[in-house]
Formats: structure tokens, sequence, C-alpha cells
């Protein structure tokens, strides 16, 4: 590779440790400030649609939310016509979707958002397709990276030390190493990110972490969709409850015709991966809808099992000395719950949020410097991911055998807020509406403490929660 011949923004080179979802964006928004963005990743990565070995979690049920869609249409307008292309099914929330929250049938009135359903691997390789189309990308595929360049003593990093892992047969070939000189190293490198130990190396000491571990296991499985599916909706979504049934289920219609069911479990209720057992599971969850539904059609896939979903939190914008040129985003900063389906959307605001920093920076400092914008990154970066992060670990400290995080009396009172909020989301289309788009992250969080929510809230009803799904309402 060609080293970059300087570290001036719009002109020189940056590197991406890490080619899956928080990669590819962030490499989509590099583009608009460098010359050149290589993108190294250790698998070597399919043509298609194909899960692979470094994103496990690919065949699992993913939900693209309303605010991550937002995103990437920004950064690649008609990506969401294109997905569709590809086989991805829009659907509104809720109106095609059943969910049956804690409280019962969320009402289907609410006009909420469009999705698009589609397997990870798709939203995957259409992302990647888009940014291998554009000028002065470079996906470097079987490549690792070992390390951080930081000559001077660890304060500025220059670039990373590569061993190739592939040979482009896809077998294990002769080590090989490469130093890549760049004028910014992204870290998306995911859960099982080096960068608290590459810090620790450079001599900027290592960061803490915050872990609320709800023990969410997963089961996946794909099925061709029965000639009896349903007409009336398309997507259904079982929510368990903490205490008395700890078991959801999420049925989500994908590309190539097919049903892709998700079963999750936490406190010990773990989805099994015989025959016999993940049928039990479906038939445990807290309606039978599900399995109803699967009960005439034919799985085209594995049972497959995913763990390690824990939230996790690195505080890298508390340390206390930091690289310049150096940033971490992603899962390797921030990783959630994934059962609230934020993870892609988190991806996309902190791609977002690190092309505002240089943007700001290239403002301030027409020169090219890049002299403090990975530290005021990583703090805004901690500031744009502590909303969803409270949400899911407030949501998982529900579980009784939830470990890690506080349960205070203000996050007591916020579940018995919630509790009553979404007792009306049940029969008020208004109040359901703004909770649905809470959850697609169109909306912030306290949109929920609006007059008129709180207003529902005080005169919340009693519901049934078991009760009937409720039919589509006439257009
Ligand atoms: C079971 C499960 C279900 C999920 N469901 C949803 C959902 O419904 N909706 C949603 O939005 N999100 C969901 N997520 C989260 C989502 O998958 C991630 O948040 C998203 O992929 C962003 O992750 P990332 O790109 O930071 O890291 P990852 O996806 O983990 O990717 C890391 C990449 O870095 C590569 N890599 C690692 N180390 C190196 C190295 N040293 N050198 C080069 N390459 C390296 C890996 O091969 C991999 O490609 C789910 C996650 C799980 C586990």
């Amino acid at each position: 590779m060609t080293p970059p011949s300087t570290t001036v923004a719009g002109t020189g080179h940056a590197v991406v440790v890490g080619g899956s979802m928080a990669g590819l964006l962030v490499a989509r928004a590099l583009t608009g400030h460098f010359d050149r963005v290589t993108v190294v990743e250790r698998d070597l990565l399919p043509g298609g649609a194909e899960p692979r070995k470094g994103v496990p979690q690919g065949r699992q049920i993913h939900a693209l939310l309303a605010r991550g869609l937002q995103g990437l249409e920004t950064m690649f307008p008609g990506f969401g016509r294109e997905l569709e292309a590809a086989g991805a099914v829009p659907m509104r929330f809720p109106g095609d979707v059943l969910i049956l929250g804690r409280a019962g049938w969320v009402d289907r009135r609410a006009p909420g958002w469009v999705a698009l359903s589609a397997t990870r691997p798709l939203i995957e390789a259409t992302v990647l397709r888009r940014l291998r189309a554009l000028s002065g990308v470079t996906v470097l595929d079987g490549y690792e990276a070992t390390g951080l360049r930081a000559p001077d003593g660890g304060r500025h990093v220059h670039g990373v030390t590569l061993r190739r892992v592939h040979g482009s047969d896809g077998a294990h070939s002769a080590e090989a190493s490469l130093v890549v000189d760049a004028a910014l190293v992204v870290d998306a490198s995911g859960r099982g990110s080096r960068a608290p130990a590459w810090l620790a190396e450079l001599g900027h000491g290592s960061p803490d972490a915050t872990t609320v571990d709800a023990g969410m296991a997963y089961a996946g499985r794909l099925y061709r969709m029965p000639d009896d599916a349903p007409t009336d909706w398309k997507g259904l979504m079982i929510f368990g409850d903490p205490v008395a049934n700890p078991r959801t289920g999420y049925l989500f219609p994908v590309e190539g015709g097919r049903l892709m069911v998700g079963l999750m479990g936490a406190a010990g209720h773990h989805p099994p991966t015989d025959e016999e057992g993940f049928t039990a599971f479906m038939r445990g969850l807290r309606h039978p809808l599900l399995a109803d539904t699967l009960a005439s059609a034919d799985p085209v896939s594995d049972i497959r099992s995913h763990r390690g979903t824990s939230n996790r939190r690195w505080h890298l914008h508390r340390m206390k000395s930091w690289p310049e040129r150096f940033v971490v985003l992603g899962d390797a900063a921030c990783a959630f719950d994934p059962v609230y389906g934020q993870g892609m959307t988190s991806a996309v605001i902190a791609a977002e949020a690190l092309d505002q920093c240089l943007r700001i920076q290239r403002r301030s400092r027409p020169d090219g410097n890049l002299a403090g914008v990975a530290r005021r990154f990583q703090r805004l970066l901690a500031r744009r991911t502590g909303e969803p992060w409270r949400f899911a670990t407030s949501e998982d400290l529900r579980y009784p055998t939830t470990t890690g995080g506080r349960r205070g009396l203000m996050m007591r009172a916020q579940h018995r807020y919630l509790g009553r909020l979404e007792a009306a989301t049940t029969y008020d289309p208004a109040v359901a509406d703004v909770y649905i788009r809470a959850l697609g992250m169109l909306e912030r969080p306290t949109v929920l403490l609006r007059p008129r929510m709180v207003a529902a809230a005080v005169r919340a009803r009693r519901t049934t929660a078991e009760s009937t799904p409720p039919a589509r309402m006439p257009a």
C-alpha cells in the first residue's frame, strides 16, 4: 500500500479496523474528509449476502430501526430502494407488526414508521456494495490489525500493523505483516476489540468498563414462508415478562420468501437448539401465535444459537490521556443487549458523530491539523450512546437476575411510569405512536415525558396483557 504523504484532513489516508456495520459506515463518513480510506477486515468478505465468522450474530434476527434506515439513506441515497430490490420486506411498525408488550398488544392504528426487514448479511452486503463503489475506498479483507503504530511515545497514532490471516483462496496462509500509515485510525472491531490493550501498551492506561448483563441468549432459524401465512400482519414481536416469563420471540419476513424467527431468553431461560426444545420454547412464549404461525412452515436452516449479549460500555471519554488520531466506536466502544435492536443504528449515529467532529475541526483548523479531534469525538460518542445505553440497561435491570448496574429509586419509578405508559399504548394510538417512534430511535426517550404522555400515564387503564391481537383497522 502507498503510505499517505500528509496528515491534512481532506488529503490524507484513514484506516478503519473492522469491516462490519460500524466500520463500513464510518468509512463512508471518512470519504468526505480523506482522499483515501482503507477498511481492514480479518475475514475474507463474501461476494453476497452470506453469514461470516467475524459476525456470528449475522445468523440471528436483526431489526434495522427507523433512525438507522434514515441515516443509511442519507449516507447512501437510494439505499432503501436497493435493499428492497434485493428482497427486503417493507413493514410498518406497528400497523403491519403485532407487538405484544408487557401490558398487552400495541394499538396498530399508530402511524409509527416503516422498516425494511432483511437478514443481517443482506443489510451488510448492501452497505458494502455501496461503499466499494465510492472512489478512494479500499477494502483490505483477510488482514488482521495487530497493533497501533505510535513511534513518538504513544502520543500520536501514525498507523496500524497488519497480519495477513487468509490467502485469496480462503485458506490460512503464511504469515505476512504490513505496516500501514494513516492520519487517522478508527477501531470498529466489535466486542472483541483490542483497543483497551493497545491504549495500555501506548502508555495511556486501561479504560474502565461498565457491564450490565441480563444473560440474554438467542436462537434463530429461517423458514420458508408457509402458503397459509397470515395476510393481516407481516411481523410479530412477543416480549417476555421479566418476572413471570422471560422468553421473547420475534418473527419477521426476510428476503427470499422466508420468515426468520428469533427466540430470546434471559434469566437462565435459554432457547434450546434441538428441535423439540426449540419448539417447546416457542410454545412457552406469552402468546401461542408465533408457534401457531410456524406450525406448518418448513425450516430452511439449522437452529443457531448466540450468547455474549451483555451491555458493555468502555469509559474511553473519561481516560486521563488519549492518543491523537485514534478513535474507537461501534460495539468496540459501547455494545448493547441486542434484543432492543439498537446496535446498527448506534453505528450510524457514531459515523455521523465522527463526520460532525471532522467538519467542525476543518472549520477551526483549515490547515487540516487533527489535534484534539479524537478526544472530542470520544466525548461526543459517549453522549450520543448515553440514551440507548440507559434504555437497554434499565430494561435489562427489570430481570431480577441481571448482573451489574444499580436498581435505584429513580429506575424503579421509571419502570412504573413506563408500565403505565405501555398500558396506554394498547388503546391510545397517539401514545402508541410516540412510544414506537422512541423505540425506533426517531425521537429521544425524553418525548415519553411530554405532558400529553404524562397525562396518558396518569389516566392509564388496567389492561389484559394476553388478550387477542388487534385486527388491522380499515385504512
Ligand atoms: C445476537 C445479536 C442480535 C443483534 N440484533 C440486532 C438488531 O436486531 N438490530 C441492530 O441494530 N443490531 C443488532 N445487533 C448488534 C449489531 O450486530 C452490532 O451492533 C453491529 O454489527 C455493529 O457492530 P460492529 O460493526 O461495531 O462490530 P461487529 O459487527 O462485531 O464487527 C466487527 C468486525 O471487525 C472484524 N475484526 C475484529 N477484529 C479485527 C482485527 N483485529 N482486524 C481486522 N478486523 C477485525 C470482525 O471480523 C468483524 O467483521 C445484534 C447483535 C447480536 C449479538
